[in-house]
């Protein structure tokens, strides 16, 4: 080891234990030993001791066009070194050109936005308007789907370890969720009529007083474990949903912006057109923004007064247009269904090669790996995830995890990926499984 390495490794335990004593213990950072990240530029993230990593997880899909894209970086300096703060009590150019801008992406006649700051909030905001809109309350979520931490959002979330006990609000039902690999009806894909989405109308009928305000769900179950649910189901649920008095609010925060193949919205692989929409991460490659987007009718009735002090921001608001732009004029979405694809096929030959890989799944560079203990009573395996983090960590790779049970193994690289990247990835989880045994 170098002198500096040692000092660096020094200040790095310095910074850890202060971490531990400064910021409440929930920021709970990946790894045995956390890792501190100091620069990135591309598909690539550097420690404080000076190596490499490969990022295979974008800090939860957000980084979507790479680190330091230096049209996103042109882009904020320009607009902070011009004007970084208005407020929404002003008008400002990049406020109107994005919310211009996203009435062009997204399907239907989805049209007017508000700007917030996170997920969470964009989630929140799509609740309340749909309760205001419909005059109803209850709203349907789905198991093992994940909207925020406010506490409308937490209660939305069907993930006991991110809901706390304040979150009980009443008037949110969970239906079961499209989890093919562990089908709540104990049917096959292939064989079954969907009863996961026709068992919504008996949970209206039953569970509600038979009006809903909304159905809000994500087009993948990003936090879930990258639960993605056949062709028909958003069909078949949007259908009843509005029968009963409801809207249909799609949760874009993961699936947005091209990561799930082909189009900008991960939704209009199923074929339907939702009410509201929102979205959030991979939207501004990092820079913090939320955004509820509706079809005008809706998203009128909003009432005066609201505010966001930061939503609308224009230094974001510039940072995500230079992503989108970014995204549509080097065709991100055609990128992430062609590598995406590459990427699939490479986890499915893990698949022949190691029995703890239950299931792959996934759409475009939304990936995921499902680890059990046994193929046929399908145990979650949580462990073999954690010491697969330490194995790809060791070989210069970065991934994710999710699912309910801590056992499925997330991958969203940057929009940007090649092949190239996808044989490391693919040759560090390869070696990680096999140091399992
Ligand atoms: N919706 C989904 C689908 C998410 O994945 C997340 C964050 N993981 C959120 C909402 C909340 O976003 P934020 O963390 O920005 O509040």
């Amino acid at each position: 080891m170098t002198a500096q390495n040692a000092m660096s490794n020094s200040s790095t335990d310095d910074l850890i234990k202060k971490q531990k004593q400064y910021l409440w213990p929930c920021v709970a950072p990946y790894y045995g030993k956390p890792l501190v990240l100091e620069r990135g530029e591309g598909m690539h993230v550097w420690d404080a001791d000076g190596n490499r990593y490969l990022d295979c997880f974008g800090g939860v899909l957000t980084v979507s066009v790479g680190h330091a894209r230096p049209e996103v970086v042109d882009a904020i300096s320009r607009q902070a070194a011009a004007l970084s703060h208005t407020s929404t009590l002003y008008v400002s150019r990049p406020q109107v050109d994005l919310a211009e801008k996203i009435a062009q992406i997204t399907p239907g006649s989805l049209g007017k936005s508000f700007f917030t700051n996170s997920g969470t909030e964009a989630d929140e905001t799509a609740m309340v308007l749909a309760r205001i809109y419909t005059g109803n309350s209850e709203i349907i979520a789905l198991r093992h789907a994940y909207h925020g931490r406010s506490i409308l959002a937490m209660a939305a979330t069907g993930h006991a370890p991110w809901k706390h006990a304040p979150s009980a609000v009443p008037g949110i039902v969970h239906a079961h969720a499209p989890y093919c690999y562990r089908c709540p009806f104990n049917l096959k894909p292939d064989s079954c009529a969907l009863e996961c989405a026709r068992d919504v109308e008996e949970l209206i009928q039953t569970s509600t007083s038979g009006k809903v305000a909304a159905f809000i769900a994500e087009p993948i179950l990003g936090v879930g474990g990258f639960i993605t649910p056949p062709k028909e189901y958003f069909k078949v649920v949007t259908d009843i949903v509005r029968r009963y008095g409801g809207i249909f609010i799609c949760d874009e925060v993961q699936t947005g912006w091209g990561r799930t193949g082909d189009h900008m919205c991960g939704i209009e692989h199923w074929e339907v057109e939702p009410e509201v929409m929102t979205f959030a991460k991979g939207m501004a490659n990092g820079a913090p923004v939320g955004c509820t987007t509706a079809i005008p009718e809706i998203a009128d009735k909003f009432p005066s007064l609201t505010f966001s002090t930061f939503g609308g921001n224009p230094v974001t608001c510039a940072a995500s247009l230079a992503t989108i732009r970014v995204i549509e004029e080097n065709d991100l979405p055609a990128n992430a269904r062609v590598v995406g694809d590459y990427l699939r096929a490479r986890l499915e030959e893990l698949k022949e090669k190691y029995p703890v890989i239950g299931d792959v799944r996934g759409m475009g560079l939304m990936q995921a790996i499902e680890c059990v203990k046994d193929r046929e009573t399908k145990e979650p395996d949580p462990q073999s995830v954690l010491r697969v983090f330490e194995e790809t960590r060791k070989r210069g790779v970065l991934i994710g995890k999710g699912g309910l049970y801590g056992n499925v193994i997330r991958l969203g690289p940057p929009l940007v990926a090649a092949r190239s990247d996808i044989d490391e990835l693919a040759t560090a989880l390869d070696g990680a499984f096999a140091a399992l045994a």
